[in-house]
């Protein structure tokens, strides 16, 4: 019986709306036997020095600081909690995709709060991009983001144009910017479930295009049709998102790390812990018929 392998710490918490469902989503999946939790091992300064790299750097020291228009961002009211807890984050996404990696499997970093995030500064509670951020430490990799979040992931599109071995597949119901047509990015406008599969399946082909060293998942859960959503999931449709998408990497061979991303109502913590619940059942080899 697998447990998903998941990188957290207490720390990924600060008092917000957006950070602050994080250590109930831990407890939950913990307690249900569907994750091993695991700490980040990499500090706060050797991860920024990292992040200083990706991101302009007058950006992310403006975030250290917390002084400026560029603090404030990613929309969120600025403190150390919230800056240590988004650093982590992005160690966690780090170690979680190496991980994966290493042992060819699914692992998952308990996180949100990456794919709206630009070169230049925040947007949209994201601050960095921990999605970019695997592919700008492994340049010899091919990482493909697989967003499947309410929100377009303009953020990790702004970074496919710097990152030439980064790959984006946005499904979303809410457009959030950036230009036009880019090579190696696909934004796919979807307002219900036949056409979020038809979406789901081109991705899959393009996934085996590109053949990547991994995937990445963004599992967002704020598609739920409690939300304020255009895609208008239910609960047991995200269930089978989850499943196709965790079914074909294992089915395909490729590893995957996957992380929570948005879910704004109450149902929230339910609908995280389906993913878990859902990648634990692909590896324990169950399978399931919708
Ligand atoms: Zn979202």
């Amino acid at each position: 019986m697998y447990m998903i392998k998941t990188w957290f710490s207490p720390n990924y918490y600060a008092n917000n709306g957006s950070m602050s469902k994080l250590p109930a989503i831990a407890e939950s999946i913990k307690n249900k036997g569907f994750a091993e939790l695991v700490a980040p091992t990499a500090n706060i300064s050797e991860t920024y020095k990292k992040l200083a790299k990706l991101h302009d750097a007058d950006y992310v020291r403006a975030v250290m600081d917390g002084a400026g228009r560029l603090a404030a961002s990613n929309e969120l009211e600025w403190s150390t909690d919230l800056r240590d807890g988004v650093i982590l984050m992005n160690a966690g996404m780090l170690e979680a995709a190496q991980d994966a990696l290493a042992r060819e499997t699914i692992t998952a970093n308990l996180a949100q709060g990456f794919h709206h995030a630009l070169p230049e500064r925040g947007m949209g509670f994201c601050t960095f991009n921990g999605l970019a951020l695997v592919a700008a430490q492994m340049p010899d990799k091919r990482i493909f983001v697989l967003d499947a979040d309410e929100h377009q992931g303009n953020g990790t599109k702004a970074f496919v144009k710097r990152l030439p071995n980064l790959w984006n597949y946005t499904i979303y119901g809410t457009y959030f910017g950036g230009d036009g047509k880019v090579a190696r990015n696909w934004d796919r406008k979807v307002g219900n479930w036949a056409q979020h599969q038809a979406a789901l399946a081109e991705a899959f082909t393009r996934i085996l295009d590109v053949n990547p060293d991994i995937i990445l998942y963004q599992a967002g859960v704020d598609c739920f049709e409690k939300e304020i959503s255009g895609v208008m999931l239910t609960e047991e449709q995200l269930r089978e998102r989850d499943y196709n998408v965790f079914d074909f990497a294992h089915r395909m061979g490729y590893p995957l790390t996957f992380v929570a991303a948005g879910g704004y109502t109450p149902d929230r913590i339910r609908l995280h812990t389906n993913t878990w619940d859902m990648a634990k059942q692909v590896l324990d080899d169950e399978i399931i018929v919708f």
